[in-house]
């Protein structure tokens, strides 16, 4: 009779803590005799015994690692949210400083005088101006970022 590897590897543990019949066990060591896959899955039973406490430093340094990472992480993206959001900010005042600026016109006085809000020009230079080198924090961080993962 041919058993499949799966209900060998059901018996496994079994086999392993030595609490299966003698049916059982003479029907796994046959088995593992001509099976490669199965021979190896028993012998991670005693890699797993014996690399337990290994394994578990193993796993506190990689939750310690990734810890640091996800702060790290963290960290970089509360500057890169902070840029992005000065460029649309800035973009947006700037445009509607633009567009106040047209929508309101100019109209000329009583006395002659030509009146425009010429405040929202300067303003939408400098709101522009304010875009313009967040933009470039955004990309030269990118930059940063894109190079110092490829070391
Ligand atoms: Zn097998």
């Amino acid at each position: 009779m041919k058993i499949s590897c799966n209900i060998i590897k059901d018996l496994l543990p079994l086999y392993y803590d030595d609490i299966c019949s003698n049916e059982s066990r003479k029907l796994i060591e046959e088995h593992i005799k001509t099976c490669d896959d199965c021979k190896l899955e028993l012998k991670k039973y005693d890699m797993k015994l014996e690399g337990v406490d290994s394994m578990n430093n193993e796993i506190n340094i990689n939750e310690a690692n990734m810890i640091k990472n996800i702060s790290k992480k963290w960290k970089r993206d509360k500057k890169t949210s902070f840029l992005l959001g000065t460029t649309i900010v800035s973009i947006i005042a700037s445009i509607s400083s633009i567009i106040a600026y047209n929508a309101h016109g100019s109209y000329v006085a009583e006395d002659g005088r030509l009146v425009e809000m010429f405040a929202f020009i300067p303003l939408a230079f400098l709101f522009g101006l304010i875009s313009v080198i967040s933009i470039a924090s955004l990309v030269v961080l990118s930059l940063i970022r894109y190079f110092g993962k490829q070391k």
